[in-house]
């Protein structure tokens, strides 16, 4: 040990012996780098990539050598010979590589160790090699002892050093590969150095390629930083490449392929930092959640392009409207969720809301058409609402199905009571789901009487639930339910069919009308329902009034009318339901084949409280006459509404002045007490009564 020290203090200048580390140390960190990354590839960039390791760690080892080889002060040096010179660096090329390979790929479990002493042999052997391309003017006397333990340095050192690299390490131990894959290079050097004393001799003729210190310090110093820095630019292209590769993949998971702007994930990781980064802030966050509406229909109607095309516009729109802090992402289906901040007041957020919203006003081109949708949003506010993105989410979204069920224009800001109405809500949701089946609703029944002689002239069928243990619920908290789950489709087919069945029993052809919901009137189905339902009941068409709102013909004007066409081919009626509460009542009114108009219940009762509407009734009346439209009030309460109706020039009223929506046994029973049809009776009731009771009855 002591001659190995000793050899490296004289015999080696400290100038070379400093590069020669210098040279070493960087040249391991690169081989390891790019071993790492030879592990890491597929198949057949792995060979790729392990191939280049050896390269460098073959050549670090060689130069190493070189270099500290011209620090070896003897002046009995001459030259080297360049075959062999070439010849050692090749070989140790070689044998690293193939060291790396076996790490790699070999199917024992000491592969790393078996690869590491594969390159500690072949480094140890590049260095006699080496040692035999010195052209010096003496002989060289070996100890063999030193070789031998030279051989055992570089085989250790290399094995343990794999096996560091390619075995998990602690946080600590994390050079230890390279510092084993160095140490082992040092004391193969060292120890093979102090093997050798050169006993000097006369002159010896130099073989013929002999190529002179400095020349040779240049050559190995160009190779070295030549391979060095390819190898480096190769890791870095490699580098850049796998991070745009994790940029793009970054960017597919966070944005919504259809419309380009961000997904869910984007969102919640947008509120995440937002959050974060202004924790202490005194402004807040809003969350606004907007969802479009009629999107359900559009889809229906026109098809899933179409409904591509409104999402894709719609957030096309909004992104252009969006200021600075402002996001926009899409949440799912037709659901948006836009985030601001800062935000001072609840105000400020409203205002963010409805600039959405007047963006989810506009029309959108497809095809020959204009669809039009609208938008219902809600919106909550960090710190006050919640404090985590899927609370925040959750709220606004809470928020904007209020508005959506109460029809609100506005964007709606949370408050916990939307919560428990929430709640409620998917019970609803829920517990609708098989109550046709259940035969848990039931028809209710309310006249329509003739202004100048009182007289029933029809009935509407109102729906009524009987919900298994909330009792009697209301179409008002329903049906606004069924529609945006699209639950509506099928009850609203069954009421018809009940309707009709119903009004075909009566002993006069009254009328029956029957609500149909928007998305009823979206299908193209409906047509044949209707017509099926009036063949399998044989109820004369002109019996039948369809009652539907201006909000289910505005979101697809042509295709309602041209359902509206159909229908009234088939002979049935159709009447506007809720007139005057809608937006463009007078155009529509214009361009559709109603035969009815109901004045809405609303304007009626500010008769007394309201100039206003009595202007509105009076203006619907003589809109009326002027069409050749029959006009109903509905809402009709006291004698007062009568007389003002009749001045105006009303033909029928609708309310409870005549009677409340009733079930069939109490509409048909008053009507004629004495002289009921024992056989009408029976018939009406035949299908709600079980068969043994029938039979005992009569
Ligand atoms: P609507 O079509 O406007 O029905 C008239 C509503 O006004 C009924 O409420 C009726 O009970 C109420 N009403 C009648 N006369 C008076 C009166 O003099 N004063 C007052 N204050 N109210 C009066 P109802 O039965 O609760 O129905 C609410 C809504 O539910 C209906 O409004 C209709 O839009 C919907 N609906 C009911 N049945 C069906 C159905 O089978 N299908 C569909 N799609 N919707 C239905
Ligand atoms: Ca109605
Ligand atoms: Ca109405």
């Amino acid at each position: 040990m002591l001659k190995v020290l000793s050899c490296l203090a004289t015999e080696h200048n400290p100038v070379f012996t400093l590069l020669a580390a210098l040279v070493c140390v960087s040249g391991v960190f690169l081989t390891f780098r790019l071993l790492a990354r030879g592990r890491r590839a597929e198949a057949a960039q792995s060979i790729l990539w392990l191939t280049l390791a050896g390269i460098i760690g073959g050549a670090t080892a060689w130069s190493t050598h070189f270099v500290a080889m011209l620090g070896y002060q003897t002046t009995l040096l001459i030259g080297y010979n360049a075959v062999l010179t070439v010849a050692s660096l090749a070989l140790v090329v070689v044998t690293t590589s193939i060291g790396f390979y076996i790490a790699a790929y070999c199917r024992v479990s000491w592969r790393a160790e078996a690869g590491g002493a594969v390159i500690g042999a072949g480094i140890a052997l590049m260095h006699y090699v080496g040692l035999h391309a010195l052209e010096v003017q003496g002989d060289f006397v070996w100890e063999w002892g030193y070789v031998i333990a030279s051989f055992a340095f570089a085989i250790l050192f290399s094995a343990l050093a794999l096996n560091q690299a390619t075995r998990p390490t602690t946080y600590m131990f994390r050079y230890s590969g390279k510092l084993a894959f160095v140490l082992g290079i040092v004391a193969l050097h060292f120890t093979g150095m102090t093997a050798l004393t050169i006993v000097p001799h006369a002159l010896v003729m130099p073989s013929t390629t002999v190529l002179s210190p400095s020349l040779l310090a240049g050559g190995v110093i160009a190779v070295m930083l030549i391979l060095g820095l390819v190898a480096m630019i190769t890791y870095m292209i490699d580098l850049q490449n796998a991070r745009h590769a994790g940029e793009r993949y970054r960017h597919l998971a966070l944005h919504d392929p259809l419309t380009g702007v961000e997904n869910r994930a984007g969102l919640e990781e947008h509120i995440e930092t937002l959050m974060t980064a202004y924790s202490g802030d005194t402004a807040r966050i809003a969350v606004v959640a907007i969802d479009l509406n009629r999107f359900k229909e559009i889809n229906d109607v026109h098809g899933h392009a179409a409904g591509d095309q409104v999402l894709r516009v719609f957030a096309a729109r909004a992104s252009e409207a969006l200021r600075d802090g402002e996001f926009l992402s899409r949440f799912g289906g037709d659901e948006f969720v836009a985030v601001k901040h800062p935000v001072y007041s609840r105000r400020d957020a409203a205002a963010f809301a409805a600039r959405l919203l007047a963006v989810a006003q506009r029309g959108i081109e497809w095809k020959d058409t204009t669809l039009s949708v609208s938008g219902s949003a809600g919106y909550a506010l960090y710190p006050e609402d919640a404090r985590s993105p899927a609370g925040l989410i959750e709220y606004a979204d809470i928020a904007m199905y209020h508005a959506k069920s109460h029809g609100e224009v506005n964007a709606v800001a949370y408050d916990p009571s939307l919560a428990a109405a929430n709640r409620e809500r998917s019970v609803i949701a829920m517990d609708l789901s098989g109550a046709v089946e259940r035969g848990e609703f039931e028809l209710y029944y309310q006249p329509q009487n003739d202004v100048a002689t009182r007289e029933v002239l029809g009935y509407e069928a109102l729906i009524r639930w009987h919900h298994p243990t909330l009792g009697m619920v209301s179409p008002a908290v329903f049906i606004p339910v069924a529609e945006e789950t699209g639950q509506i489709t099928h009850i609203g087919a069954w009421a018809l069919l009940d309707a009709c069945r119903e009004a075909a029993s009566w002993e006069k052809p009254l009328t029956v009308a029957v609500n149909v919901a928007a998305a009823q009137l979206a299908s193209e189905e409906f047509v044949r329902l209707v017509r099926e339902i009036l063949l399998e009941t044989g109820l004369e068409p002109h019996r039948l009034e369809l009652e539907m709102t201006e909000s289910g013909i505005i979101g697809d004007v042509p295709h309602a009318l041209h359902m509206v066409r159909q229908l009234k081919k088939l002979g049935v009626r159709i009447a506007m339901d809720d007139f005057g509460t809608g937006y463009s009542s007078l155009a529509t009114l214009q361009n559709f084949p109603f035969d009815k108009i109901k004045i809405d219940r609303e304007f009626i009762g500010n008769l007394g409280s309201n100039q206003h509407s009595a202007a509105i009734i009076k203006a619907a009346v003589i809109l009326g006459a002027s069409l050749d439209k029959t006009v109903v009030a509905e809402g009709v309460e006291s004698e007062e509404h009568m007389t003002f109706l009749e001045e105006v020039g009303c033909n029928t009223v609708q309310g409870y002045l005549f009677g409340k929506p009733q079930p069939v046994s109490a509409i048909l029973r008053p009507q004629k007490p004495a002289e009921a049809d024992p056989g009408l009776q029976l018939k009406s009731f035949a299908e709600a009564l079980p068969a043994e009771q029938l039979s005992a009855a009569s």
